[in-house]
């Protein structure tokens, strides 16, 4: 593997797809937007299900499937929700092809036209909900706590691999409950559920907070998120909750009885993260010499490379330290090609973004030390063979620690308070913009202005923000509290 990446500073967004690119995580596909995900890359994102789904699990939540398809009326009968998704929907018209009676290959057979067309799946609301109808009849049948693991499809025009795809996966869950507090309980505690994945395993500090009307999802009467901020200063909304109130059980009417005995409809709730975390991940961590990843989720934690080249007792020593290393959990692998160079495999496992390199070499071991190298800070150290394992397990959870540590610190480093429209066009414009803290009238119209002059977008109202009084940047109008703004992906 060649190295050659474009630096952040040089072209950001080069260098964002030569990471992809050439840690082998993903590459594009003959479908535009659509994306094929590598094996590298699909092992992170296993490591992210297999945790997401243990939290789901332990919050009283069960897995089911729905189908991929649904009726294009069902998709209509949520005002907001069709508006919101009419734009990117992929439609099936026929269910044949045929050969061409005039030579010119195959086509549709127009005979084979389905009588009503078929959604491809953008999110599962209405198909759920319209199943739903079905399961729920009293308030015994509440909650129902299901996700689905799934790819959905939404014809976005601009895509870039993992972050923003015309075909993703994900996970969605969609909950059923008797009351509003219930409802609205349980999408605040999945938001926190995806706060505490990011940050106590993808090492991603999240800011936490509420959605403006023009932000939210369609259908929902409040959405909650977690925003993260990229290297490049710009936020990426990273999951989002939705309170759906009764939206949806009014739209495909499903009422339950209460324990009174009266007829009431249910509320609800949805909530997903999908393949955009692994983007969010690479935009956090990684650097220019390649992926950088946090050991909770890196697919090989340790990688043993023998110096010069394997021998059979190089071989020995590292086959013991990877019995022991397995014994204690950990994802080791020994890099025993013969036809590489040491210097080319340390390239090839940094830009690979493997924690920890152990250096194995004769000399070394005859000495009985080893050679332990931090893929995080870049260096490396002589450390004795004895208690290696202990140190390699401590090392790992450093590591988590110190990526966590260090993008706070970005954070903190690229969050402004501004009061005036003025220094917010300064800070905005800068090469690395970051989160702006700002007084907001609370109208969709000072928003939107604000995103017409600056492109920035008001990413959250912050759940945690204490009241302030001010004025509006540009209506000038009262404001209760700052609110987040930034550039987006
Ligand atoms: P939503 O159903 O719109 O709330 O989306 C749920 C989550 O899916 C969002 O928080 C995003 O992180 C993610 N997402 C939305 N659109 C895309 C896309 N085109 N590609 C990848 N992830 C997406």
């Amino acid at each position: 593997m060649a190295k050659a990446i474009t630096s952040r500073t040089e072209n950001y967004s080069e260098w964002y797809l030569d990471i992809v690119k050439k840690a082998n995580l993903a590459s594009n596909s003959a479908v535009r937007g659509c994306m094929v995900i590598k094996p590298y890359g699909f092992g992170i994102w296993e490591r992210m299900q297999r945790q997401l789904d243990d939290m789901f699990k332990e919050t009283g939540h069960v897995n089911a499937y729905f189908p991929l398809f649904i009726p294009k009326s069902f998709l209509s009968r949520e005002a907001e929700h069709v508006d919101g998704f009419a734009k990117e929907c992929a439609v099936v018209t026929h269910h044949r092809l045929m050969n061409d009676p005039d030579g010119g290959g195959v086509v549709v057979d127009p005979t084979a036209k389905l009588e009503e067309e078929l959604i491809v799946r953008p999110t599962s609301e209405t198909i759920i909900w319209h199943t739903y109808r079905d399961w729920i009849t009293s308030y015994r049948d509440l909650p129902l706590l299901i996700n689905q693991w799934a790819n959905v499809v939404r014809w976005e025009l601009r895509t870039r691999l993992f972050l923003r795809t015309a075909e993703f996966l994900w996970q969605e869950g969609h909950t059923a409950h008797a009351t509003a507090e219930e409802a609205l309980e349980e999408a605040l505690q999945m938001q926190d559920v995806y706060a505490t994945f990011a940050e106590e395993y993808m090492a991603m500090p999240v800011l936490r907070g509420s959605k403006t009307i023009n932000e939210r999802f369609a259908g929902a009467i409040d959405t909650y998120t977690i925003e993260a901020l990229m290297q490049d200063g710009k936020a990426l909304q990273a999951g989002t909750s939705h309170n759906l109130g009764q939206n949806f059980a009014k739209a495909f009417d499903v009422k339950f009885s209460n324990a009174e005995n009266q007829e009431e409809y249910v509320w609800a709730s949805s909530w997903g993260v999908s393949t955009r975390l692994i983007g969010g991940l690479i935009m956090t961590h990684s650097d220019d010499e390649g992926l950088v990843l946090p050991p909770k989720l890196a697919p090989i934690q340790v990688v043993i490379v023998p110096i010069p080249k394997p021998n059979e007792a190089l071989d020995a020593k590292a086959h013991e330290l990877m019995e022991q290393l397995k014994a204690r959990g950990v994802r080791v692998s020994y890099d025993d090609d013969a036809k590489q160079r040491p210097g080319f495999k340390f390239a090839e496992n940094e830009l690979k973004g493997i924690p920890i390199r152990l250096g194995l070499g004769k000399r070394d071991l005859d000495k009985g030390t080893i050679e332990v190298a931090r893929r995080d800070e870049k260096t490396k150290e002589s450390q004795p063979l004895e208690g290696i394992v202990d140190h390699v397990v401590q090392l790992l959870d450093e590591i988590q620690q110190n990526l966590f540590d260090r993008a706070v610190r970005f954070r903190e480093e690229y969050t402004t308070y501004v009061d005036t429209f003025e220094e917010f066009q300064e800070v905005i414009e800068r090469d690395i913009p970051g989160f702006i803290y700002a007084h907001w009238d609370g109208t969709t119209e000072s928003e939107l202005k604000i995103k017409e002059l600056t492109k920035a977008t008001i990413r959250c109202v912050p759940q945690d923000q204490p009241q302030e009084d001010g004025v509006d940047m540009v209506s000038g109008k009262p404001s209760k509290g700052r609110v987040v703004f930034a550039k987006a992906y």
